[in-house]
């Protein structure tokens, strides 16, 4: 067993980390309250670094990298701003990782190169309205028409909705047929009837794009079905299992970046004629949460080399993603404790990696969600 990355994956580290800490961290506050980020310039960027289409191989114009790196990838931008490694994870894991766990040759030469590449942004569409944890709920329905799928209905909180170029979404084909009766299609931006809406005002991850999709009478020829039919939802399961290992680096990220923020505030201030460091109260938090980050990071990075290996980690990302989360939320919010009254206002980073935190106990799956998923493995029940 072998805890050391290797001189590679240093050395990924240390790019993304100059980069998020030259071209974001300026910026950080200034899009959190826009509410977006220069997403133009941002694509073009971090496709020139192979960040877009950081799983795919170098045919499709990906980077060919495996997971440890795209955790170390999603972890060092969400350590500056979780809301841009959002958008990034969702583009990589979701939309891109759909086709390229599902799409057919012809699909994957003709889009894949257009995610990676950063022509544009990918977008990713499982909730509804009425189907957010119990996906199988889902309403928006494709019917057969003139060799094609008629498509109604709608999706709500898709990231990256109101610029993606891309969507995968799934639509009810077989309503009989329960589960497997949902099926994946693609969706071109400039379609007729199929567009963002409501772009969502949020507490956290504010300069991550969260907005619905609406699709009203839009025509999809039968090539942009993604897999077979009545397939969707599977694959849609499938897709998340390596989506939830991005959302659990993403949270370490979060969570060390509150913690590094904690550390150098608790140096500099000082209390009762001492740095806050010196009090043992405070000390013990700073060791519960470099502990905790240190365990979520070694659950993430497990899952990430069992999927590198080619293993099932259904239970293993639901794990890391459970767990880190939560410490992610609870590390930012010790980070502000430990700043007292200046960790509650917008001069320290802290307020928003809290902020931030709190989506990664709830997208891609609830941390109950998590539990249901691990206790159906560990009790043997599927
Ligand atoms: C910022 C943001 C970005 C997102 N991006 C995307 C995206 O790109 N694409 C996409 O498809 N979706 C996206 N989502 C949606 C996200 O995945 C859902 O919000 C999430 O799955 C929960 O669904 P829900 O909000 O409908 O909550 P609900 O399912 O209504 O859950 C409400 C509460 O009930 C609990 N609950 C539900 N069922 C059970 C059960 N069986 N046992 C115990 N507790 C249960 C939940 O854990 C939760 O606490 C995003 C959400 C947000 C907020």
């Amino acid at each position: 067993m072998n805890f050391d990355l290797t001189d590679e994956q240093e050395h990924v580290r240390r790019s993304v980390r100059e980069f998020a800490e030259g071209e974001i961290l300026p910026h950080v506050l200034e899009w959190d309250e826009a509410q977006k980020f220069p997403q133009e310039e941002m694509r073009r960027k971090m496709a020139d670094l192979g960040w877009l289409g950081v799983l795919q191989p170098e045919e499709f114009g990906g980077a060919g990298m495996g997971y440890i790196e795209y955790a170390i990838i999603i972890e060092e931008l969400a350590r500056v701003d979780p809301a841009l490694a959002l958008s990034v994870a969702a583009h990589n894991s979701l939309c891109t990782g759909h086709l390229a766990i599902a799409g057919s040759a012809e699909q994957k030469a003709k889009y894949l190169p257009m995610l990676t590449q950063g022509e544009c942004w990918g977008a990713w569409g499982l909730t509804e309205p009425g189907a957010g944890s119990d996906a199988s709920g889902t309403k928006t329905v494709a019917v057969e028409k003139d060799g094609g799928w008629l498509v109604n209905g709608s999706k709500n909180f898709i990231t990256n909705a109101s610029y993606a170029g891309l969507c995968v979404a799934v639509a009810v084909t077989d309503r009989e047929k329960g589960n497997k009766g949902i099926t994946a299609f693609l969706f071109e931006k400039g379609m007729p009837g199929f567009g963002p809406d409501k772009k969502e005002n949020k507490l956290g991850m504010r300069a991550s794009d969260t907005a619905s999709v609406v699709f009203s009478d839009c025509q999809v020829p039968s090539a942009n079905m993604v897999g077979n039919r009545g397939e969707g939802f599977v694959d849609a399961m499938k897709v998340l299992d390596g989506g939830r290992i991005s959302i659990a680096a993403l949270s370490v990220g979060c969570a060390q970046g509150a913690y590094e923020a904690a550390i150098r505030y608790s140096k500099e201030r000082e209390q009762f004629g001492k740095p806050i460091s010196s009090f043992q109260g405070i000390q013990f938090k700073l060791a519960d949460m470099a502990t905790e980050i240190e365990a979520a990071r070694l659950l993430t990075y497990q899952a990430a080399a069992m999927k590198d290996a080619g293993r099932g980690v259904t239970k293993q990302s639901a794990m890391a993603k459970l767990y880190a989360s939560e410490v992610s939320v609870r590390v930012s919010e010790e980070a502000i404790q430990i700043h007292g009254g200046y960790g509650y206002i917008k001069d320290y980073p802290v307020e928003k990696f809290w902020r931030d935190s709190k989506l990664l106990t709830i997208g891609e799956g609830t941390s109950e969600i998590q539990r249901i998923v691990i206790a159906k493995r560990v009790l043997n029940q599927g």
